[in-house]
């Protein structure tokens, strides 16, 4: 995704000021973990950052963009800047990748200023890989910088996270998401409803405008719905999610649950922007006998829906269409077991 705009996007502001006033004082952390919820833009915003550190003229507190140093991260990429992430046509990050970024921090700078390596998606690290990463941050050498990124920091072994500065990288209000969404979509395309899709998480939703995400989102839930009444198979649904992307179906399922969590704990209605759960919703209250279960059933759920994410992510080359199915065999086993309470 090419955008015109660079980091700190408006909801980043306050994060980029503590990275900022860090680095004036010469108190950056060797390492750092920046989490937070998918589409929040936190790789473009820890690359815009390192960009700024490496700045020969910085102007109030952001990179100059005009520089010999700005000029080279915008074409080949910095050489004093290192971003590790999971290779094309590979599952995971491996050993190899993360012994090259070792070897990259300990020589030393290009430019005498810092180094920085940035690793993407640090969860998706293979184990070897993650015990080679410790060593690197049990002996930090000095002005060497390390930015793990990642949504599901939780994935990540304790060892690793209690050596990172964490920071976590808010979601927009949806008036700021909407407003930001506007001004880079096509003008044709309905900000709101691609902020609503995204749960205003900016530049998911750009991606889901680009790659159609959003009919898939409404199509899949229109089949979940009709899974959930009986009224289309196990098999079929799993098929149709392997065609959307299984990791893209997990996370409609997650947010699924999540929402229909919070409204059975509630007991409210949906608000307008989540409208599109009421029938889902009415069906898993329709006669309350085992509403009090519900929401632990779907917590449940959602527990199998990780750990599904996690075999589809893992290297032991898993059968997508078979995880879909047993998942959706789970979902639709919720509405059985709630008849027969
Ligand atoms: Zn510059």
């Amino acid at each position: 995704m090419k955008l015109e705009e660079h980091p700190p996007f408006p909801w980043q502001q306050s994060m980029w000021g503590t990275l900022c006033s860090q680095f004036e004082s010469q108190q950056l952390a060797h390492a750092f973990m920046i989490s937070g919820s998918l589409g929040t833009g936190k790789k473009l915003f820890v690359r815009e950052f390192a960009k700024f550190v490496m700045c020969m003229s910085p102007d109030k507190g952001l990179a100059c963009g005009e520089c010999r140093s700005c000029l080279f991260g915008e074409e080949s990429g910095h050489p004093d800047i290192s971003l590790i992430e999971v290779e094309d046509g590979s599952r995971d990050i491996k050993i190899e990748q993360i012994r090259g970024l070792s070897n990259f921090l300990s020589q030393t700078s290009h430019a005498g200023r810092a180094k920085i390596a940035i690793i993407a998606d640090a969860h998706r690290m293979n184990f070897a890989a993650a015990n080679a990463l410790l060593k690197t941050l049990e002996e930090p050498t000095a002005h060497t910088y390390l930015f793990l990124v990642s949504h599901l920091p939780g994935s990540l072994p304790a060892t690793i996270r209690s050596r990172c500065q964490k920071l976590f990288m808010p979601i927009p209000t949806a008036e700021v998401a909407i407003d930001w969404i506007k001004r880079h979509l096509a003008d044709q395309e309905d900000p709101k409803a691609h902020a609503l899709a995204a749960r205003n998480c900016p530049l998911l939703a750009l991606e889901l405008a680009q790659s159609g995400g959003l009919e898939n989102q409404i199509q899949f839930l229109q089949k979940l719905k009709q899974l959930s009444v009986g009224k289309t198979s196990i098999q079929a649904t799993a098929t149709l999610a392997v065609k959307l992307g299984e990791q893209a179906v997990i996370g409609y399922l997650l947010e699924v649950s999540t929402i229909l969590i919070k409204y059975l704990l509630t007991n409210q209605q949906p608000s307008e922007s989540e409208s599109e759960y009421q029938d889902l919703l009415a069906w898993f209250r329709r006669d309350g006998v085992a509403s009090a279960q519900m929401p632990r059933r779907l917590m449940q759920f959602y527990g199998l829906a990780v750990e599904a994410q996690r075999q589809l992510m893992s290297g032991s080359n898993p059968n997508p269409q078979l995880i879909m199915e047993s998942l959706l065999w789970r979902w639709s086993q919720l509405s059985v077991l709630r008849q027969a309470a």
